[in-house]
Parts: C-alpha cells; sequence; structure tokens
C-alpha cells in the first residue's frame, strides 16, 4: 500500500524538503539562538542539494524583506490609529522583530525552495 503524501502547506510549515516532503531543512529549532540559521546542505532522506547553486539563497532576502515591509505596515497602521508615541512604537517593535527574525530567515528560504526553484516539485518516490 503506498504511503500518503504529507501536505503541501503542513510541509511547509513544517519547514520540510519540497521533494520528498520529509526530510528537514533546518537542522536545529527556530528557537536555538544560535543555531536557527544552519540550513543542512542535503535532504537527509532524499539527498536533494537545498542551494543549488551559489548565492542561491539570496533570493530569500527579497521575500524576508515583503515579510519585514508588511510588519511595519501592520505596526504603521496601528501606531495611527491607537494614537502611539514613538517611545511606545519602539519599544514593541524592537522587540517584536528580534522575535520574529529566525522565523522570517526560516519561511523566506522555505518559500523561495517551494514556490521558485526549479526541479524540487514533490516525487513521490522518495516517501
Ligand atoms: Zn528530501
Amino acid at each position: 500500500m503506498p504511503q500518503k503524501a504529507p501536505l503541501l502547506l503542513s510541509s511547509i510549515v513544517t519547514c520540510k524538503c519540497p521533494r520528498c516532503r520529509k526530510g528537514r531543512v533546518f537542522p536545529y529549532s527556530a528557537f536555538n539562538l544560535f543555531g536557527f540559521s544552519k540550513t543542512n546542505d542535503n535532504c537527509p532522506n532524499c539527498g536533494l542539494k537545498f542551494e543549488h547553486e551559489t548565492g542561491f539563497f539570496w533570493g530569500a532576502m527579497y521575500i524576508s524583506y515583503a515579510f519585514s515591509t508588511f510588519i511595519m505596515i501592520v505596526f504603521g497602521v496601528l501606531a495611527i490609529n491607537l494614537d502611539w508615541s514613538f517611545a511606545k512604537i519602539a519599544t514593541v517593535l524592537i522587540p517584536t522583530i528580534l522575535l520574529i527574525t529566525p522565523f522570517s530567515y526560516r519561511y523566506s528560504r522555505i518559500l523561495l525552495l517551494y514556490l521558485i526553484s526549479p526541479n524540487r516539485h514533490f516525487d513521490n518516490k522518495y516517501l
């Protein structure tokens, strides 16, 4: 009986390999302060090379920029509507940005791998 394929959305959320949806892209937890940015060179399950060319993950910087811009817009709208002072904006915004940095870093790479990368499509033979 063939194995059931992991869902695309759950694979993205859990940062799994885009080809087999089982291997981890990142070896450490996002909460590991010194290890959250480490990315596996290859998928531990199917062997897919994640950075298929030098500088491939530079493209993730643009996705991360979009995340940051979105956060800034949300905070800007909140600050205007709630009539926050500059000190209050800085007090709330700076820790928020520091807290989301690992997630922004990871999900920008994951989205790049899933959405833009050629030859990274799901393949049943790696289940
Ligand atoms: Zn894989």
